[in-house]
């Protein structure tokens, strides 16, 4: 519905009431003919002559508030936020508060319109403050900690989040203790980036106490023990992936292997590199095993490794690996190679290595983002895998 309908209903509610008042009047004489007050006409006359914004002057001015009309008032401001007129919802909402006879619960009511008038205009200051006088009423107190929360992880205020999110949990059934490791994730990340190791290592741990599970914060503490050149213990921590989420083991593996490389530890990275790959798979997985024994034995033994192991794990990207393989083994015996053609079609068919995808909205990238970008869900992307599907067809 267009509000501007509203505009033209909204006095004839305030007319309705004076018009039944008057007929109490006018029972003890005669009855008098039904007159509109004269502001209903003057603001129609801006709403014909298309002058919105001085009809609405008109009529919250003019014509007096009652319960009935706040309630008419308010409708009329969110519709205009839904369509997006925010300057106008807000002074209608404006207006409501400025008036002298609210219930308590009509000006909560309009302080939280207002507020979300602010906030999907950008203005954060403001709406800022006022979610959070509302957040310590506890009619509107979950509902404007839901805003503080969106409003800080958008301003990547990360230590407000956590206080807001923190106060929403006893609001809320879920369990919103992984939200809340994410931004103990986010200013571990500031302090890496400043490498302050030692404040990193704060929020990680913090983030590991509020979410024991929280496979982020356990990537990041092996990154910084990988970066204070502690490979071991880097090793060690990135293990514990394994138990906490496999999928993301293909986010560290390329460290894992300079790691192991750093230790001079051979024999624990092969070790460590069959066993994840037999376990978990995964392009990336399998990319790095492959690897490896093409640097131990050479590159037809590496081919003969990954026919066999496309023979029981048959996968798109093994594929693309093994014609890849194929292609520069021709390559470095003759001149030209005619697997060229399949590798472009390969590519172009079933190009999802390195894609990550997100559960709730669907939202494909190219890199992990531990908030969607979409639907902006927290670790709701996931690396894709060909694998899962291929076995289903098997
Ligand atoms: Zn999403």
């Amino acid at each position: 519905m267009d509000p501007l309908w509203l505009l033209l209903l909204l006095p004839l509610a305030v007319a309705s009431g004076w018009y039944a008042a008057r007929r109490e009047v006018s029972k003890l004489s005669k009855e008098a003919p039904f007159n509109l007050p004269s502001a209903y006409f003057k603001g129609l006359n801006f709403l014909l002559n298309e002058q919105p914004d001085k009809a609405i002057e008109v009529f919250i001015k003019v014509l007096e508030m009652d319960s009935e009309t706040v309630e008419m008032h308010l409708t009329l401001g969110n519709l205009f936020r839904r369509r997006g007129e925010l300057e106008r919802a807000a002074r209608i909402h404006q207006n409501i508060i400025a008036r002298p006879n609210l219930s308590n619960s009509q000006r909560l009511q309009a302080l939280f319109e207002l507020a979300q008038d602010y906030f999907k205009a950008g203005l954060f200051d403001r709406a800022e403050s006022l979610f959070l006088e509302l957040a310590d009423v506890p009619s509107h107190a979950e509902q404007a900690l839901r805003y503080l929360s969106q409003l800080y992880e958008q301003e990547k205020e990360w230590a407000n989040a956590i206080s807001a999110t923190q106060r929403l949990q006893s609001y809320s059934e879920k369990d919103i203790s992984p939200i809340v490791a994410q931004y103990y994730c986010e200013l571990a990340d500031v302090s890496l980036e400043k490498r302050d190791y030692a404040k990193a290592r704060e929020h990680i741990d913090r983030a590991l106490e509020v979410d024991p599970k929280s496979t982020r914060a356990t990537i990041q503490l092996g990154n910084l023990e990988f970066d204070l050149g502690e490979y071991a213990r880097a090793i060690e921590t990135w293990r514990k992936i394994e138990e906490q989420d496999p999928r993301y083991l293909g986010e560290v593996i390329d460290k894992v292997v300079i790691a192991y490389r750093r230790l001079n530890d051979d024999e624990g990275l092969w070790e460590f590199l069959s066993k994840a790959l037999d376990d978990y798979g995964g392009p990336k997985l399998l990319k790095a095993q492959i690897e490896e024994i093409e640097h131990r034995k050479g590159r037809s033994e590496a081919v003969v490794f990954l026919t066999d192991w496309l023979r029981k794990h048959p996968s798109l990207h093994g594929l693309r690996s093994l014609v890849n393989l194929k292609e520069s083994e021709l390559n470095s015996s003759t001149s030209a190679s005619d697997l060229e053609p399949l590798q472009a079609l390969l590519v172009s068919l079933f190009d999802t290595d390195g894609l990550y995808r997100c559960r709730q909205c669907g939202f494909v990238g190219r890199s992990l983002h531990w908030q969607c970008p979409g639907c902006k869900g927290w670790y709701t992307q996931s690396p894709v895998s060909d694998e899962h599907s291929m076995r289903q067809i098997n």
